[in-house]
């Protein structure tokens, strides 16, 4: 899993630190803007219920819809 430094965590942050759940939820998609910023895109089916919101707000810790991904 990728890792970058931040001043604001003083330390190597990991994709799992900053956007939690998600980072490894077979249900998520990254959407980039024109202007380079990450989206975190919920398809999970909960979304479709109103169950889950469709760009859930980060970190996500814990959640109902989680599907673990496959290993890469
Ligand atoms: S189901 Fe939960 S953990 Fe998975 S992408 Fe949606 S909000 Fe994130």
């Amino acid at each position: 899993m990728a890792s970058w430094r931040c001043a604001r965590y003083r330390g190597r942050v990991t994709r799992r630190d900053t956007v939690g759940l998600c980072a490894t939820c077979a249900h998520a998609k990254t959407i980039v803007s024109a202007k380079g910023s990450t989206f975190w895109l919920c398809r999970s089916p909960m979304v479709q219920v109103g169950m889950l919101p469709k760009y859930p707000p980060l970190p996500v810790w814990k959640c109902p819809g989680y599907h673990a991904s496959a290993p890469e």
